[in-house]
């Protein structure tokens, strides 16, 4: 598998090799009529941070869409040519655009390149280590992205380098309150209820913030088998903590809860399964565009408020 992955990454960066030749010429007055620079991002994430910082002065062109999963997403055409393209292409970093990790290296700059070892968490992954790219659950990590992306936009657009700065102070203070208001809320939840199940490990850095323990039953990665001893680990903890509520996501397939919920019923307990629209927890994507949580602070009020309903 890895070995086709591989193979596939390298026809990738062949067919973007291919694209610059092609599109060399014609880039320049490609540019938008307002002749606004281009910053190509990988996610909703991105997409939204940069409008808070520098939506006034840059155009931005987005590559995964709301709602589709990143671990997965692999670029067609018309992303290649959006990184081509681009004046600045800001990426997460920490493997999280898993299927894009080359074509991203050669071009873009990763909002998470300034993280400290101690900043990034690590999984298991059947028995191996691997990096936890969710970092944006951690307030202070997602401070570090905003303020390595201000960097890059300032030095993009010089000539508005003062608003940047000051959009950037605003945000960094406004994500402060939201920090602040996560705790307020989250503290209604009594300690031996603070446990969350979700569909897969997007949560580790939320837990170790906010003090929750995780359970995962799909591992970190989005696209294997739930292991059925992992499943029936995940049951036990339910029926012994006597676990309210556990959680689907905006970007995986629920159904996976429901198995867990009926193997909780086999063992004649009980947990009800937070699902359908509006009553998921946005974990890899905010919503779309004119939906509840289609910003980074009303994505987290959605989760923390839907954690709290659940829960307390
Ligand atoms: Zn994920």
């Amino acid at each position: 598998m890895k070995k086709i992955l591989k193979s596939l990454s390298l026809f990738i960066l062949v067919l973007l090799g291919l694209t610059a030749c092609a599109t060399k010429e014609t880039s320049k007055v490609s540019k938008n009529k307002h002749n606004e620079p281009v910053v190509t991002v990988t996610t909703s994430f991105l997409n939204d941070m940069v409008k808070e910082l520098a939506g006034n002065y840059v155009k931005r062109e987005l590559i995964i869409p709301a709602g589709e999963d990143p671990h997965l997403y692999v670029a067609k055409s018309s992303d290649l040519k959006k990184l081509q393209e681009a004046d600045l292409v800001l990426y997460h970093g920490l493997h999280f655009e898993g299927k894009m990790v080359d074509a991203l290296e050669s071009k873009g700059s990763a909002v998470t390149k300034g993280f400290s070892k101690e900043d990034i968490g690590t999984m298991d992954e059947d028995g191996e280590k691997v990096v936890d790219p969710h970092f944006w659950f951690d307030i202070d990590l997602y401070k570090k992205a905003v303020k390595e992306a201000s960097k890059e936009l300032k030095s993009l657009v010089p000539e508005h380098k003062k608003e940047i700065a000051k959009n950037t102070k605003e945000y960094l203070s406004d994500l402060d309150e939201l920090d602040q208001w996560n705790k307020e809320a989250l503290s209604v939840i009594p300690k031996e209820s603070r446990y969350l199940v979700t569909p897969h490990d997007a949560f580790n850095y939320f837990a170790r913030r906010y003090d929750f323990t995780l359970y995962a039953p799909q591992g970190v990665s989005t696209d294997s088998e739930v292991a059925n001893s992992d499943m029936m680990e995940t049951v036990n903890l339910i029926n012994e903590h006597h676990i309210k509520a556990i959680f689907t996501e905006s970007t995986t397939n629920p159904e996976r809860m429901k198995k867990l919920q009926e193997a909780v019923a086999a063992k004649g307990g009980k947990v009800a399964v937070v699902t359908g629209h509006g009553k998921e927890l946005f974990s890899d994507s905010l919503a779309p565009d004119g939906q509840d949580g289609d910003t980074y602070i009303d994505m987290y009020k959605h989760n923390t408020k839907l954690i709290v309903e659940s829960l307390q």
